[in-house]
């Protein structure tokens, strides 16, 4: 048992990593490739398959019991199909039957990329440890998965904790889910970037247009930049004090692009927090960085199995 390895793969809109993953959550080897989401739902099976292949060729890939798999979502883990919003080739795609498939038969564990990104700070980052979490990814979207009474909370698909798709604008914009005021129309970074320069940020002479130019933007002083950051903070805010009111939170951990840019996000977060979170037991709410870094994914991957296993 000691000495089993899981292989992990994290399935995203533009890259696909693969990793294999001992118990203790230490990567032994990494294979990775740009995902061709364009392309037709062979061609990035092909690959998938190809990352798997890699990891195959490796000595230690003989000491592999089983497979995990975070995928970008809507995935269901009911019937082991995904139908990736940014890899149209994939609709109700059989994932789980092909990696098996792809590895010789070996068992195949699939989740959501928020509920991963949660497994891999429960077990390895700044969620460890924790009764009650609450972990998102600020990124391109707004992810997040569930730890409840120190367990992986999965859904019935493998979907839930999304709470990019929470509503906190009754008279919001329509989102791209089909729902309106959703959370990620407003906190993700594109769309902090599209508030700022609505308002009158413009970027700098190397013509980055991003969340993080903003960040640096808010950094500075700039009051379109800090405007854009704040109103995402409050969104953000909005949902997690939701979230906690809800299911009783111990810890948020915020990861992702956006969040990388530190207090400029972590700042307002904490303050809209003090007016949102207002109910006595939810004032001692933390809300810390993640730790798992670009890792969060494979690593992810791997604890959804060995946790499944353990009970976790
Ligand atoms: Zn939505």
């Amino acid at each position: 048992m000691d000495h089993e390895l899981v292989a992990a793969l994290d399935i995203g809109g533009t890259k696909i990593a693969g990793a294999l993953v001992d118990a203790g959550g230490r990567l032994v080897a990494r294979a990775r490739c740009a995902t061709p989401a364009r392309r037709s739902g062979t061609t990035v099976m092909g690959a998938v398959e190809a990352v798997l292949g890699d990891l195959a060729d490796r000595p230690h890939w003989s000491r592999v019991t089983a497979v995990g798999v975070g995928s970008a979502g809507p995935v269901d883990a009911s019937t082991g199909t995904v139908s990736p919003v940014n890899i149209p080739g994939w609709r109700r795609f059989p994932l789980v039957d092909r990696v098996s498939a792809a590895t010789g038969g070996l068992p195949v564990t699939l989740v959501g990329d928020g509920v991963a990104m949660a497994a891999a700070e429960h077990w390895r980052g700044a969620a460890r440890g924790r009764e009650n979490a609450l972990c998102m990814v600020v990124s391109t979207g707004v992810g997040g998965g569930l730890v409840l009474g120190g367990r992986l909370h999965r859904g019935a698909t493998g979907n839930a904790g999304h709470i990019g798709h929470v509503c906190v604008d009754l008279d919001g914009d329509a989102c791209a889910c089909g729902g309106r005021g959703c959370l990620e129309s407003i906190a993700s970074g594109p769309n902090i970037a599209r508030h700022a320069l609505a308002h009158g940020w413009r970027p700098g002479e190397d013509g980055d247009r991003t969340a993080g130019a903003v960040a640096r933007a808010a950094a500075t002083g700039d009051g379109a930049a800090l405007a854009a950051f704040e109103r995402a903070a409050r969104a953000l805010a909005a949902g997690i004090a939701s979230t906690a009111a809800l299911v009783e939170l111990d810890v948020v951990v915020i990861g992702g692009g956006v969040a990388d840019s530190g207090e400029v996000l972590f700042a307002p977060v904490r303050r809209a927090l003090d007016e949102y979170a207002a109910l006595s037991f939810l004032r001692r709410l933390e809300v810390l960085p993640a730790r798992t870094g670009a890792d969060a994914g494979v690593v992810g991957a791997a604890a959804a199995v060995w946790t499944a296993r353990g009970g976790g």
